[in-house]
């Protein structure tokens, strides 16, 4: 009996170790150091805590789940922007010189904007407008009359 437990334990851990690891990799392989592997890894369907190293919370998820890209509940709850939170961040950032006329999904998708001062309308993803610092695409004149105005004033 105490000899069956001592011969099987090593190769059961070596085999959980195994798993461990491949987990740990598929991991890795999906999003880089972004996620560090905390709980023990028992089983496909049983939850395993993962921390996410960006906004330092940890949860439980099934393997499976992460790997299908249910990551981080936290920052999922945190990221769901809706267009008028959108449109918010918009006027901060420009007043009412553009408007957003389609509807806002996602960083990465582009929303219709107008820019009021030629009123044109372009496409552009809403990362680029935030955070890259893009804007209407089409030359216009109407900045150019503005500075002559003010020259003339001068
Ligand atoms: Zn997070
Ligand atoms: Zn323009």
């Amino acid at each position: 009996m105490i000899l069956c437990v001592v011969n099987d334990a090593p190769s059961v851990l070596i085999a959980e170790k195994r798993r461990l690891m491949i987990s740990k990799k598929e991991i890795f392989d999906l999003v880089q150091d972004e996620y560090s592997l905390i709980g023990e890894y028992q089983s496909t369907n049983k939850p395993v805590l993962i921390k996410h190293n960006i906004c330092q919370k940890e949860f439980s998820m099934r393997r499976t789940n992460f790997l299908k890209g249910n990551w981080c509940p936290y920052c999922a709850k945190k990221h769901k922007k809706n267009t008028k939170e959108f449109k918010d961040e918009v006027f901060t950032l420009v007043g009412d010189e553009y408007f957003v006329l389609s509807e806002y999904k996602r960083t990465l998708e582009s929303v219709i904007f107008r820019h009021n001062i030629c009123n044109s309308q372009f496409k552009m993803r809403p990362n680029d407008f935030l955070n890259s610092g893009q804007r209407c695409p089409y030359a216009h004149i109407a900045p150019l009359q503005k500075v002559k105005k003010l020259l003339d004033i001068f």
